[in-house]
This record gives structure tokens, sequence and C-alpha cells, in this order.
């Protein structure tokens, strides 16, 4: 190895565990489901972002063996050579029938979506209203876009206004985008999207909704721009096919012109295989499912209700969640830490949340009901967060 290499990993490995900041990946031992097995012990789920429990549905999994029967385990190419198999045409024609647009094209994963789709529009001579709590995929694929980014403070409508005027007025761009989530995945509060379409009619933006957190949740499961009945407005609607959907992918919905575009100029799918077949029918039926029936989606708002209920009548801090997650805000960086620590002890896999992902003083547990969990189960969770509660003096 490289002694240049070798030095700067270890100096700042060894950084990074002394600050407390390295993270211990757990395995864990089975499937992801409401409950999990970790190092041998069986532990309430509240981290997975498999909201309506469809990563171990047994319909999906018949339909994924049924597939790799026929087609294989792999696609074999990329998808302009060729690795697009029937079964990729039919999940991009029920994806935007989902998305109420009049085309979609699928990646392989959310984040490789946000590097494929804003850098084939957007480039150095534009600019990128961005919301400053956006997802990481979507901050690296402006910078690789080129395009200038200017942050707006989050879900802060007038700096919105303010910083489009001035990006506007100055003449600089050839075209301007405005981009945010759909659902902020750290606090659970919806984007402001028909103030955001407003804005971008005034100014000419071009609009971009990463509804990661949003599809299968939020508009009766068909995302927060149906949500808003904005289906029209908004020119870029994205979602992952790995949290609610329970598999694993990416995809864009909108004008046809718009999705011709993406398949000749969007790299991961002009550079990158395509999704594996049992994959690719898991995904179309689970889309169908959500739109079929409502049930699963009704399950994890009730869910969602009921643990928000009962942390709070324990006397915990919740935040403002619109949607099923559930922060619970403890504050300190070291005492959310060790909440969570204390949590997993017990028998309550909730993930600590803490600077530099959230802002300093406001560390979280946040936890994710499913559609898959059971009454009890959240009973179970809500009394372990009583006794830890309790014994580390976050609640009286
Ligand atoms: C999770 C997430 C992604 C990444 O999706 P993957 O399919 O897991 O790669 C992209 N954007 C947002 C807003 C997300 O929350």
């Amino acid at each position: 190895m490289s002694k240049i290499l070798d030095a700067f990993l270890n100096e700042n490995l060894e950084a990074l565990r002394d600050q407390g900041l390295y993270n211990e990946i757990d395995a864990v031992e089975g499937a992801n489901g409401p409950i999990i097995q970790v190092n041998g012990k069986k532990l309430i789920n509240l981290s997975s972002n498999n909201y309506l429990g469809l990563a171990t549905n047994e319909e999906l999994k018949q339909v994924a063996k049924k597939a790799i029967d026929e087609y294989g385990v792999g696609a074999g190419a990329v998808r302009t050579i060729n690795g697009t198999m029937d079964l990729h045409v039919k999940l991009e024609e029920k994806l935007a029938e989902f998305k109420g647009t009049e085309a979609a094209i699928s990646y392989q994963s959310g984040f490789n979506c946000n590097m494929a789709a804003i850098s084939a529009v957007m480039d150095k001579n534009d600019a990128i209203l961005s919301d400053q709590l956006n997802h990481a995929s979507i901050i690296d694929g402006c910078r690789l876009s080129k395009a200038k980014i200017i942050a707006y403070k989050h879900s802060d409508m007038d700096d919105l206004r303010t910083k489009a005027k001035e990006a506007k007025e100055s003449g600089l761009y050839n075209k301007i985008m405005v981009i945010t989530d759909g659902v902020f995945s750290m606090d659970g509060d919806i984007a402001k999207l028909p103030e955001i379409v407003e804005i971008a009619k005034e100014f000419d933006l071009i609009t971009y909704v990463d509804d990661a957190h949003g599809s299968g949740v939020t508009g009766k499961g068909k995302g927060t721009v149906k949500h808003f009945g904005l289906e029209k407005e908004i020119d870029f609607q994205i979602g992952t096919l790995s949290k609610a959907i329970g598999v694993v992918g990416g995809y864009v919905a909108g004008k046809k012109n718009l999705i011709d575009w993406l398949k000749v100029r969007s790299r991961p799918f002009l550079f990158s295989t395509a999704v594996t077949p049992g994959d690719v029918a898991a995904i179309t039926r689970a889309v169908e499912m959500i739109m079929e029936s409502t049930e699963l989606h009704d399950r994890l708002w009730e869910n969602g209700d009921y643990l928000k209920a009962g942390l709070k009548k324990l006397g915990f801090e919740i935040g403002a969640s619109e949607t099923p997650i559930t922060p619970c805000i403890i504050g300190d960086e070291k005492l959310t830490q060790q909440f969570s620590k204390r949590l997993v002890e017990e028998g309550v896999y909730a993930k600590a949340i803490v600077f530099p992902t959230v802002p300093k003083g406001t560390g979280r547990v946040r936890n994710m009901p499913t559609a898959a969990h059971t009454k009890e189960m959240l009973d179970d969770a809500l009394a372990i967060y009583e006794k830890v509660g309790r014994e580390l003096g976050v609640i009286n």
C-alpha cells in the first residue's frame, strides 16, 4: 500500500474513532422486517425505510422468483445495448401511470437517479436553487452538473422567492431550476410545493421534486406531488424503489420529451447495467399493489399516529412531523447516542441522528414505524422508551 494513503487512512480513522464519530455497522441476521435480529438478539425495528412492509411481502417474493426462473438473475447489459427487457418497459409504463405523467425512466437507485437526471439537463451556464436540507444525492447531483448552486433556507418561501428573483434578474443563467425533497426525512415535514410552483411560474424555474420518502406514504400512496394535485406542474418527479416500494432502484417521471432525453443523455442509464429481472418484476407488482389498495398505506399512518401519540403522552418532544417519520428529540449529542444505545439494549432498534446530519443541539432518535408493525410491538417499544427516558432523565 502507498505510504501516503496508509498514513492518510490511519490518521483520519483514528480521529473519527477518538471523536466517537466512527459508525460501527450492525449486520441484520435475516430479513429486515418489523422485528430484526442483530448480534443474536431480537429487536423491535424502528429504523428501516420499509414503510409498507413490502421488502418481505410473500407475493412479491413469489413474483421475483418466477421472474428469475424465466429471465435469469441478471439483465446482462446496460439498458441501451440489450439490457432492456420487456420487464423494464412494463415497469416504466406502470411508473408513469402511478405518477400521472406521460412517461418514466427507471435507474439502479434513487441516488443514481439524481446523479443522472440533474446533469443531463443543467450545466455550467445554469443555476440551481436547492433547499438547505436536501438529500446528499441531490447535493452531489447538483455538483456534478457544474451549475451554480444557490441554497435557500429550509422551506423558507420568502428566501426562495428573493433568491429566484436575484438569479433571474442577474441575467447570468440560461436555465434556473428549483429542487427539493418531497418529504424531509429528518423531521418528516412536507415541502411547500404549491408555493414552490407559484414561485417557479413567476420566475420561469424548472421544477424538480425528489419524493423518495413520499411515494407509498403521502397522497394516499401516490406521493407528495399527487397530495397537492400538482402532477401537471412539476417537471421532474423523482422517486426511489427502495423505501416504501421495498426493493431497489429509482425513477424519473415526467413529459415524454424529458424521458426521451434522459434515455440518450443520462450517464448511469447509458453506462451501468440494468436492474435485475427479479427486482424489476417485484417492483412492478409492488407499484400495482399500492395503486390497487390503500390498506397498507392506511395501516402505516395508523401506526405512525399511534406511536406519535404514545411518545407525546410520555412527555417526549416529537417535533412537527407531517408523516409517519417520528423523531424523538433528545437535544444533546452524547445523551442522544446514549439513549439510542440503551434502547437497543432494552430491545428497540432506533438510530441516533446527530450533528452534522441535523443542527447542533437537536440530536434525536428517529423512529420509522411501518405497516408491518403490530400494536403489540409498538406498545412494547413505548414501554421501553418510558423506561429509558426516565432512567436518563429525558422525561419525568
Ligand atoms: C433515500 C433517498 C435517496 C436514495 O435512494 P436510494 O434508492 O436508496 O438510492 C435519494 N433521495 C432522497 C431524497 C432520499 O431520501
